[in-house]
């Protein structure tokens, strides 16, 4: 009998969500970077491995880290998330418990999800496993979780126990892709992702949450695929910032991110980025509407 669901990777940003789901899923699909909230899009990747299907939605951080539009948007769609999915997993540092954790504790216990799965992530970096007992403790005691998984995503501990858990709770159904589907994305969906990864990895401060990537065009030709995009900023004088002096800053973003789409698409890629000022769009929820931020991807 075959199962197939769908599961949630919930939890504060910077738990380790983009990271747990690549280790899963064994690509790089979603996006990981040292800095807080860098998945906007509702990411999924898909794993079949018989009888079972796995579809990870990653959610973003939910966390109301400036209130502003773009933040309640991202603070819905981690709810609707939640709210559709077979199994939420979520995810806590085993390194340290924040207010952030408290109120996504919160959430949880108001919607509470058909499954739930408390994720100790990061187990790598506490070299007392004991310590941890007491908190594993009370929150199975608050939750009731349907299972409890330490484990390491960066040094790829226990991951096996994560899955025995998620086949065991895996409704039974018919698979909703092919068993060679990777993620339900498009092409130009990873291309968008993978610049503005770069971007956030590159520019400090506020300024990388306040930009954007679109793709103008996309065409394959015998060299490869050659891609133009527009990264989308807030300010005039933010459009200096990305270039950099005499373009060596786009050159970079450029550079890192066609390296990464090479490997994930297995082929050459020109990749041409422009820079585009269109102003105060993050403070408009009509604005990042306009970019495909309030579609269900
Ligand atoms: P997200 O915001 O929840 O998606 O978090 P990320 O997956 O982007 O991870 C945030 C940071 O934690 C990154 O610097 C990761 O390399 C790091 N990280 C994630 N998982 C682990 C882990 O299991 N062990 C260690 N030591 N670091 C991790």
């Amino acid at each position: 009998m075959k199962k197939s669901g769908t599961i949630a990777l919930v939890g504060r940003p910077n738990v380790g969500k983009s990271t747990l789901m690549n280790a899963l899923l064994g690509e790089h699909l979603s996006i990981v970077s040292p800095k807080a909230q860098t998945t906007r899009h509702r990411v999924m990747g898909v794993l079949s491995r018989e009888p079972c299907q796995f579809i990870f939605v990653d959610t973003p951080g939910q966390a109301d880290i400036q209130g502003k539009a773009l933040n309640k948007l991202l603070d819905r769609t981690a709810v609707s998330a939640m709210a559709d999915v077979d199994i939420t997993l979520w995810l806590i540092d085993a390194r340290q418990w924040t207010s952030i954790d408290e109120q996504v504790q919160q959430r949880l216990q108001r919607s509470k999800p058909g499954c739930l799965g408390i994720i100790l992530t990061k187990v790598d970096q506490v070299k007392d496993k004991n310590s941890l007992l007491p908190l594993l403790g009370r929150l199975q005691q608050q939750m009731q979780a349907d299972f409890l998984v330490p484990l390491s995503a960066k040094k790829s501990i226990n991951l096996d126990g994560l899955f025995a858990e998620l086949e065991r709770h895996l409704p039974e159904g018919p698979w909703s892709y092919d068993e060679d589907t990777l993620t339900p994305h498009s092409a130009e969906f990873l291309v968008a992702e993978h610049v503005r990864q770069q971007l956030f990895l590159r520019l400090n401060q506020e300024l990388p949450y306040a930009t954007t990537v679109t793709i103008d065009r996309m065409v394959e030709n015998e060299a490869g695929l050659e891609v133009h995009a527009t990264i989308w900023v807030n300010r005039a004088s933010h459009k200096g910032i990305v270039i950099g002096r005499q373009g060596q800053g786009l050159k970079a973003i450029g550079q890192s991110a066609r390296e990464r789409l090479q490997l994930l698409f297995d082929q050459a890629i020109e990749l041409n980025l422009w820079v585009k000022v269109r102003e105060g769009w993050a403070d408009h929820e009509d604005g990042i509407q306009s970019f495909g931020y309030g579609a269900t991807e």
